[in-house]
């Protein structure tokens, strides 16, 4: 038996990144981080692991290299750019985005990495920033079956479930379905809520029959009782829902279908990214109060 530890590289260490790569370490992999802003690598490397001095420099001798970035740019610069990771990757090796991308963009850095030779899987997530810390994540999958096995104990260390969706692309297409249904519920939360508070009614009555009634989904019981507490700290920011907004109003588009409440919604979370940037995303209720 080989007892010598996977050795991965996590590229990407904000909200989430930074709990993944955690959660590696915890479980003894042997791990490499990087962060374009150096400060965030800190703990980690207290916590053990190689801060690397760019994205090729984590790469280099990965057994996979994991990628937890903000959007297409990011990844773009983090695969492909200057010193950037899948250049350095060695032949066996996998690599696995993580990141809400672009369907476009995946189907580009897949087939850069195909024609590396180099094994790809795209891998979205679902969970927030204590799922990303506990190792709680689900993973939606594209690529073929055998590189998504291969990428099983990688995964599985940071989630609870991987769910192969069929070919490359396919993880980041259900991804950008699922935030679209996400943040038209968020955005109507927050209208609700508005209203409810300006017509007089109870609002804590009122709020607590809508969230037990129909419209009351899981998320829409969370994100109401944030907005209610103004509790903003951040797990989701809201530039970046607006972000996944954009990419679902792209890949539905190319289908013909134009998504006409996804644009409503992005126009909310763009209110709330302008003025609250760092804040989390129940803040989308703020810019509603104040009529801007
Ligand atoms: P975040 O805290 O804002 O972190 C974004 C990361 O991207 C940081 O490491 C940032 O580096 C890096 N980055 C941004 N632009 C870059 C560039 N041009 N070059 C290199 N690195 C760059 O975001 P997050 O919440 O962790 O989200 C990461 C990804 O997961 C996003 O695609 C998001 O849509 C997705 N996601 C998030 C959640 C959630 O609940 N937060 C849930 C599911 C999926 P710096 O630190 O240097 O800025």
């Amino acid at each position: 038996m080989n007892d010598t530890p996977i050795k991965v590289a996590v590229l990407g260490l904000g909200i989430m990144g930074g709990g993944m790569a955690g959660q590696l370490i915890a479980k003894g992999l042997d791990v490499a981080v990087w962060n374009r802003d150096p400060a965030k690598a800190t703990a980690l490397g207290d916590a053990g692991a190689r801060i690397a001095t760019s994205p090729a420099d984590a790469a280099s001798g990965a057994d996979f290299v994991v990628a937890m970035l903000a959007n297409d740019d990011a990844s773009r610069a983090v695969w492909l750019g200057e010193d950037g990771a899948l250049g350095a990757m060695r032949d066996a090796a996998i690599a696995v985005e993580c990141s809400t991308l672009t369907v476009d963009w995946t189907a580009e850095l897949a087939a850069a990495a195909a024609a590396r030779g180099i094994g790809f899987v795209d891998a979205p997530v679902t969970g927030t920033k204590p799922q990303a810390a506990s190792g709680t994540l689900r993973f939606f999958a594209g690529g073929d079956e055998a590189t998504i096995a291969q990428a099983g104990p990688v995964l599985n260390a940071m989630g609870t479930e991987v769910i192969r969706l069929g070919p490359s692309g396919s993880g980041v297409l259900l991804k950008l379905i699922n935030n679209f249904m996400c943040g038209v519920q968020i955005a109507t939360v927050a209208e609700a809520l508005v209203m409810i508070e300006r017509s007089g009614l109870d609002r804590d009555q009122a709020a607590s029959v809508l969230t037990a009634g129909a419209p009351g989904s899981p998320l829409v019981k969370l994100l109401a009782e944030r907005m209610l507490k103004q509790d903003y700290q951040p797990n989701f920011l809201p530039g970046l829902m607006a972000k996944d907004l954009s990419y679902a109003i792209e890949a539905f588009g190319a289908q013909g279908i134009e998504l006409a409440t996804a644009m409503a919604a992005r126009a909310r979370f763009e209110a709330a990214a302008a003025s609250t940037p760092e804040a989390d995303m129940a803040s989308v209720i703020e810019p509603v109060r104040r009529g801007a």
